[in-house]
Order: structure tokens, then sequence, then C-alpha cells
């Protein structure tokens, strides 16, 4: 695979200067963009409430390290400065606001450098917890120079400004960095959704994997129409359900959502229906770390669902395969085998069973010793799995003696196939091990084969019984051979 794409790409030409440029446009583009959103839908005669360009630009930069150079953060500068400017700033508050904004994404992507992947893929029940640091800090820094730059220009008090802007940057951090970090530009979750909707059968089914969503829009619909002072917490159960049902990427694009409808919404309500004993400003800088601190939690329950999602893959793939070859085990390929006789047999459709066994392995293992075996077995099983198609089943049963079953194919061809095998692994260049490396080793296989149209009665142990006797006919008629019932 991995070969077939590099050649596959190696025959574009690519002109140096395109891809020393890429990064710095992309960068500079994607600044540009995302500062003209925060801009154009911030509250008059207020700091924007959306500002996803930090956060997103931190995750660009630690996922791209080859983004991150002189000229990629020259070309962020420029797209903070050039979407001021065009907003009607002064060059000179643009470039100083920029200045602030790049603090922030440089104490930000100083300690995302230091995650580890797990962390930055927010597969540990901790990593939540470090992106929560981080996003503190990194408000904390651009907080400091933005009060600055305000308190100069617009005659902000320092104190406010420094709180308005660190905890309008602390809940974007907060609630865009998980999401920046984990989504996929394949459209990955597109193509879930898609196929969430396909499979279901109809009715109920179809419903049942959008209730979170729904659920949210409801808490939502609540918080606007009931509001007080709880309505910050009623999306809370909802966003869990989300995060204990959907992957990661999607409760966190979710919880990115909630939170910025729950900022609008509640900072609106409070800051025209503000009690007169209240500043208004106060008001918001709570609202905002409240929405920040709450999204923590379901954030939290996502990241530990998706690490457990990891884990059981993990455990099923190695309880499922031989650590060896990396063949389907002989528990999940009789498991397997039968599943696919029982179709078939429904069907009434044929079934070529192959049995496999190394000739004199005991000799290599005595010639070359215990690891050149492993090794041995490995490289055979490699050269089986090549000559194999996608629906074919092959396991390893024990030792060094291994199954296939090949659907569908006729006598003839589930012979070739068998024949194939045996003359590319007589014909394989393999080597022994250490002070042996110049030492070819020869290895030969003796096979079975037999070829049914199964029926309902047919039975997996009955059929791999029959090729076994004909594998070990071939053995007796003298080895490196396959036989055909
Ligand atoms: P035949 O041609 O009759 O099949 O002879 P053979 O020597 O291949 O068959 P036999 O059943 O006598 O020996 C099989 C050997 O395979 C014995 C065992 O030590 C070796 N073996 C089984 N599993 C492994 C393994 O995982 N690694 C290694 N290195 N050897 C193994
Ligand atoms: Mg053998
Ligand atoms: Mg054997």
């Amino acid at each position: 695979m991995q070969e077939t794409k590099s050649s596959v790409r190696d025959k574009s030409p690519r002109n140096p200067y395109v891809s020393y440029m890429q990064g710095p446009v992309i960068v500079a583009s994607v600044v540009f963009a995302l500062s003209l959103l925060g801009i154009l839908t911030r509250p008059e005669h207020m700091l924007a409430a959306l500002w996803p360009a930090n956060a997103i630009l931190s995750a660009i930069l630690v996922r791209n390290p080859r983004f991150n150079t002189l000229l990629g953060w020259l070309a962020a500068c420029m797209g903070y400065v050039a979407a001021d400017y065009i907003t009607g700033s002064t060059p000179w508050v643009s470039l100083l606001l920029a200045l602030a904004n790049l603090c922030g994404v440089m104490v930000a992507l100083m300690m995302l450098r230091r995650l580890c992947f797990e962390d930055i893929s927010l597969l540990r029940p901790r990593s939540i917890g470090r992106l929560g640091i981080i996003s503190f800090l990194s408000s904390i820094a651009s907080g400091s120079v933005g009060a600055v730059v305000s308190g100069l220009y617009f005659g902000t008090e320092p104190v406010m400004g420094f709180l308005f802007w660190s905890s309008a940057e602390f809940a974007n951090f907060v609630v865009i960095l998980p999401f920046a970090l984990t989504v996929s530009l394949r459209f990955a979750v597109l193509n879930d959704i898609v196929a969430m909707w396909r499979d279901a059968a109809s009715g109920w089914e179809k419903v049942k994997p959008y209730m979170p969503v729904l659920a949210v829009l409801a808490s939502l619909l609540l918080v606007q129409f009931v509001g007080g002072p709880g309505a910050i917490v009623f999306p809370v159960p909802a966003l869990l359900w989300c995060a204990l049902v959907y992957r990661l990427q999607v409760t966190a694009f979710i919880v990115f959502l909630v939170s910025q409808s729950l900022i609008y919404v509640l900072e609106f309500n409070l800051v025209f229906n503000l009690p007169a004993h209240m500043d208004a400003y106060w008001a918001v800088v709570s609202t905002r770390l409240g929405i920040a601190l709450l999204a923590i939690g379901p954030l939290t329950v996502a990241s530990i669902n998706a690490a457990r999602t990891v884990l059981l893959r993990q455990l099923d793939h190695a309880a499922n395969h031989d650590f060896l070859t990396g063949l389907l085990s002989r528990r999940a390929f009789v498991t397997q085998g039968n599943e696919l006789v029982d179709r078939l047999g429904v069907q009434q459709d044929r079934l070529s069973v192959v049995l496999i066994d190394i000739d004199h392995f005991k000799q290599i293992n005595d010639s070359y010793g215990h690891a050149t075996g492993d090794f041995v077995l490995a490289e055979v099983a490699e050269v089986i799995r090549q000559h194999l198609q996608e629906n074919d089943l092959i396991g390893r049963l024990g030792g060094e003696e291994f199954a296939v079953l090949l659907p569908h194919i006729s006598p003839q061809a589930a012979e070739d196939v068998a024949q194939k095998i045996r003359n590319a692994i007589a014909g394989a260049q393999i080597f022994g091990m250490g002070s042996m490396a110049d030492t070819r080793i020869f290895i030969t296989i003796s096979a079975g084969v037999i070829s049914r149209n199964l029926t309902s009665f047919s039975n997996l142990d009955q059929l791999i019984l029959e090729a076994d006797k004909l594998m070990y006919e071939a053995k007796r008629a003298g080895r490196n051979r396959v036989l055909i019932a």
C-alpha cells in the first residue's frame, strides 16, 4: 500500500517553490478566514465571543510541524492583521492585537508539543485536563498582552481588559482545541453519519442514533425559554449522552457548537436583563468561565470513552489474531469459517478448503534455531496472504499448519491458487538470521484441496478433516505437492 501510494505521488513532479509556500499560504488563509469570522460575529462594542483562530492555529501547527516555521508565523501574523485591517482597524492596533493572539498561540504550542501522541489524540483520561491547563496558560498570555493593547488604544481598565480577554480566550480554547486536534479532513464524521442512516433497519432504528443530538437541541430550547441561573447546566446530561454514544470528534464538535450557543444565549440575556446591582462585564466573564469549565465534563467522558474503544479494539485484535503471523487464530478462524459455511450453505454456493503444512519444519528449527523457525513461519504466512482475495479466509490452525477458505471459485481455480502458493514458497528468498544471514533456507509445503457445493448440512470441521487427509496423502507421496479431491 505504502509503496504504491508514494510511487503514485512521485509521478507528479513537485515544484519545490510550491511545496515551500504551501504551509504559509494555508496558515495565512485559515487565520484570515477565522479572524474575519470572529470579527464579523462580534457583539457591538465588545471583544469577540467567538474567536476560533488561535486554538485552530495552535492545533494546525502541532499537527503539521512542517508549517511551524518563521515564514509560517509571519503568515499567521499577516492573516490576523489583514482581517482586522480590512474591517476598519488601524495598522498599528491590528499589529499589536495580532501579537497578543500570537503570544497565546506560542504558549499553547510550546506546551502542546510536549504532549505525547495519546494526549494529543485525547486518548487518555487525563488528556482533557492537560488541554484545560494549556488553554488556561495560553489565555493568560494573550490576555496580558491584549490588556495592555486595549488599555493603550481603547482606554479599557487593565484588570477588566485582562479578565475579559482571557476569559473569552479560555472559553474558546477549551471547546475548540479538542475538536481541532482530533478532527479529520477526510470527512470521516460525515461518512459515519451517512453510514448510520444507511445501515439502520428502519423506523425507530433509523432515528435512534440521532436521539442524543435531539436531546441537546431540546436542552438549548430549555435554556432559551426557561432561562435563569440554572440554565447554564441544562445541556449537560444531553452532552454526556453524546459523549457516550458518538465518536470523540463528533462529541467535540457538538460541545463546541453548544458552548457557542450558550455564550450567545446567556450573555445576551444577561447583558440585556441585568439586575441593576450587577456589573455587565463581570457577568460576561463569569458566564464564559462557567461554560468553558462545564464543557470539560462531557469532553473528559468522550475522551475516556474513546480510549476505552481503542483498548477494546486492540484486545479484540489480540484475541482473534495469531501474534507471530498476524493471521486469524484457530478459534477466530473456526468462528468466522462457520459463519461463512452457513452463509454459503443457504445460498448453495461453492467453497474450497486448502490445508497447508510446511514440510520438515522440525528440521528448520533444529538446523537454524527456533527464532529462525518463527521468522520462516511469518514469511510463509505472508506469501500465502499475498495470494488471497479480500473475501478469502486464512487462519493458523497451529504449529506450521494453515487453513484457507476460498468462497465461490471453481475446483480448478482453487487448485491453481494452491499451486501458485506452493510455487511461490518454494521460490521464496528466505535467509537465515544473524550469522546465517547469507544462508538461503529452502522451504516447501504440502497442501490438500477440496471443493464442495455447500448445503445447509455442510460442516466446517468435516471439510477441514477431508482436506487434512489429502494433505497427509501429499506428504506420503513425497511432499512439495498439492493434492485435490
Ligand atoms: P512434516 O513434513 O511431516 O510436516 O514434518 P514437520 O517436521 O514439519 O512436522 P512435525 O509435526 O514433526 O513438526 C512440526 C514442528 O513445528 C515441531 C515444532 O517444534 C514446530 N513448531 C510448531 N509451532 C512452532 C512455532 O510457533 N515456532 C517454531 N519455531 N516452531 C514451531
Ligand atoms: Mg510440517
Ligand atoms: Mg504439522
